[in-house]
């Protein structure tokens, strides 16, 4: 079975590797999704030794946004993964295999920025070749497909909208790649929300709007991920509106990427929301059974290892959620199967991930209240001392197993399980999982009780 994980490279450096997977799994939970899509995810760890971690950035700005926000996040991820607190080492320049590409791809580009300042590298892998077309994304593929080929023709403005890790930076960023590649000469403009808010205010700050105005209306396209974050602040969203038209106006492409539809999206102008519906609006939704198999293969193939069908079979049957929990579920299972040197078995898969994934048969997400319901009958406290500070020992251990069972049955982030416990950090929310981790693995009546709990808590007829 070692052969078939093998991934090419040394085993300490495989092993590092495989670390750093967790810990960006680990930040896609806890940092905002456009930090994490921007800035964290394009990080990869070099080399350990001793108390230091030495992380490589792909650019300068990367660099500068990752020490200056959002270290203290990743020193969190990183103890949380690693065991132990590790000082952190940034440097520009990654060696391209901390993910590794699709075979036959061409290596990550390590320095070759051809966008403006406060764009983006596109990520490698998100072209429209790895993306798996299904019911669930269809008509999104189909408006993206049409903008990459004829951009400023048919579907102007295209919005894409959907839940959390469905694929709709993936499939922004292929519309992006395939531009650059059929169209060289075009200005390809592709940020989050988040960044081009943070460069607006920056401009405003240092009165270099004209500098600002001047950079985005020269885009030939515009590819805007996030953007409900542009949407929740006035002065941003006003500046956006403009650059917005001056770009349509002129039949130049502008594509949207957000988390809900434009008559969600709050504290929008009307103007700018019947501007986004006149373009295609398509959304994305979760992946069903078959397309979960269809997209686990595909990964599958990417890590360049092999496994049977009919555990394939079995890990799409029993991870529900979106595209990035189902990638989270098979880092999981390859890590855990690479320590153990075990065969990937169904059983081993079910051994592995079925207390983590298991859903509700009848695909009710579970309530974080229901949970603390559960864990407080289990073990006789009530809501206000699972909530509150107390430290007594059977207090704690509750209030532990519950942010535990939040973390891993319900979408939540670290910082609102935080909050729903009453307020709470969420390094201790951190803590608290790895202490219940930790005893899952040491202590057998322990693991019984919190397999009851997640049992009850997943089965149809659970709570109300
Ligand atoms: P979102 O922006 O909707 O939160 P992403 O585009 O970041 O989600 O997708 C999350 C992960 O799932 C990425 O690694 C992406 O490559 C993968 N993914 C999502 N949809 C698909 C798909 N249809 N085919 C292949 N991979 C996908
Ligand atoms: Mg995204």
């Amino acid at each position: 079975m070692a052969d078939q994980l093998d991934l090419g490279l040394e085993p300490e450096a495989a092993g590092l590797r495989k670390q750093w997977d967790c810990v960006l799994t680990g930040l896609s939970k806890i940092a905002p999704r456009p930090a994490y899509e921007s800035f964290l995810k394009g990080l990869e760890a070099l080399h350990r030794e001793n108390g230091r971690l030495v992380i490589g950035a792909p650019s300068n700005l990367i660099k500068r946004f990752v020490e200056e926000k959002y270290l203290p996040l990743v020193g969190d991820s990183v103890a949380e993964v690693f065991g132990a607190r590790l000082e952190l080492q940034l440097q520009v320049g990654t060696n391209g295999h901390a993910r590794p590409a699709a075979p036959g791809a061409a290596p990550r580009s390590l320095s070759v920025d051809p966008t403006p300042p406060g764009c983006l590298p596109l990520n490698d892998r998100y072209t429209f070749e790895s993306f798996v077309v299904g019911p669930s994304n269809r008509l999104a593929h189909a408006g993206a497909l049409a903008v990459a080929e004829r951009p400023g023709s048919l579907y102007n403005p295209l919005f894409i909208y959907g839940g959390v890790g469905v694929g709709k930076t993936h499939l922004l960023q292929a519309i992006g790649h395939r531009l650059r590649a059929l169209q060289p000469g075009k200005r390809v403009f592709a940020m989050s929300g988040e960044t081009f808010t943070i460069q607006f205010l920056n401009s405003l700050q240092q009165r270099r709007m004209d500098e600002f105005r001047k950079c985005y209306r020269g885009a030939d396209i515009l590819l805007l991920d996030d953007i409900q974050f542009i949407a929740r602040k006035d002065v941003t969203q006003e500046e956006f509106f403009h650059t917005f038209n001056e770009l349509h106006q002129t039949g130049r492409q502008v594509v949207i990427v957000s988390d809900r539809s434009p008559r969600e999206l709050q504290t929008t102008s009307d103007r700018l929301r019947s501007r986004f519906e006149a373009g295609l609006v398509a959304d994305i939704a979760l992946p069903d059974l078959e397309m979960r198999v269809a997209i686990l293969r595909q990964k599958i193939a990417q890590e360049r290892v092999h496994l049977p069908f009919e555990v394939v079979e079995t890990m799409a049957e029993l991870v529900k959620g979106n595209v990035r929990t189902l990638e989270g579920a098979l880092v999981r299972l390859l890590a855990t199967a690479s320590v153990q040197q075990a065969a990937i078995t169904p059983e081993f898969v079910v051994d592995t991930l079925g207390h983590y994934y298991r859903n509700r048969a009848d695909g009710r997400p579970v309530q974080f209240e229901e949970i603390q319901q559960r864990v407080c009958q289990t073990f006789s406290v009530n809501v206000t001392q699972l909530q509150g500070k107390r430290r007594e020992r059977n207090i704690v251990l509750a209030r532990q197993v519950a942010m535990h069972l939040t973390r891993e049955l319900t979408n939540a982030s670290l910082p609102e399980i935080g909050r729903l416990f009453g307020g709470k950090d969420h390094t201790t929310v951190i803590h608290a999982c790895t202490k219940v981790r930790a005893l899952l693995k040491t202590d057998a009546e322990f693991k019984r009780l919190c397999d009851d709990l997640v049992d009850s808590l997943t089965s149809p007829q659970a709570c109300g």
